[in-house]
């Protein structure tokens, strides 16, 4: 998604060879008109999918998982990272060790979103080892629902998270794909070439 490439080009800040930082458009300050693209991307991306349900993890999962939600006329949930006092029953937990952060979290659902007969698009921000994919896709198989695909807004694709949930089964959608971000320079994953 050349918009998306752009604006990680222009704004993005490699920490270390790992993490990219991008608080200027998704992960503090938020782009609404990129958010806006993204939803509309991902919409077109698994259209036909029968998708009844998006499902993202707090917090900057939640504005491209709406953004989809809107444009697929769906509702969006999100796996809530602390457990609130008011959600203590009726909830599936999953453990989900944080590559940011180095913490496990229980991350939650209500059971009362979630049904047998649900399509669910999960939707994160970024992609590394997959935990939080996982984690979430282990949501929805405990409610017997389906697994539409995962769309993902940056993924790292010289970590192991796109190969381990395309090996497991699940369609993975990345809107950037990032080969390295060695000497503190991000380098795309090329689009294959056309070939005619
Ligand atoms: P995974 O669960 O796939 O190992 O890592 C994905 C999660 O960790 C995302 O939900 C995201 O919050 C965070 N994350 C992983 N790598 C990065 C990164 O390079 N930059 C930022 N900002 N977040 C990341």
């Amino acid at each position: 998604m050349k918009l998306l490439k752009d604006k990680v080009m222009a704004e993005g800040i490699v920490l270390g060879n790992q993490v990219l930082k991008v608080d200027s458009f998704l992960n503090h300050q938020m782009d609404p008109v990129l958010m806006k693209e993204m939803g509309a991307e991902f919409a077109r991306r698994f259209a036909g999918e029968g998708i009844t349900k998006v499902l993202t993890i707090e917090s900057s999962g939640i504005a491209p998982a709406i953004m989809t939600a809107l444009e697929l006329n769906v509702p969006m949930i999100f796996a809530r990272k602390h457990q609130s006092l008011t959600l203590k029953d009726n909830i599936f937990v999953e453990k989900v060790y944080s590559f940011t952060k180095r913490e496990t979290n229980e991350i939650t659902v209500s059971k009362k979103f979630l049904r047998a007969d649900d399509r669910v698009l999960i939707v994160d921000d970024f992609l590394a080892n997959g935990e939080a994919a996982f984690g979430l896709a282990r949501i929805v198989e405990k409610a017997g629902a389906a697994i539409a695909g995962i769309g993902i807004v940056i993924e790292k694709s010289f970590q192991p998270g796109a190969r381990l949930l395309t090996e497991a089964g699940y369609r993975v959608e990345s809107l950037v794909r990032i080969a390295s971000l060695e000497d503190g320079a991000v380098a795309f994953v090329e689009d294959a070439p056309i070939h005619s």
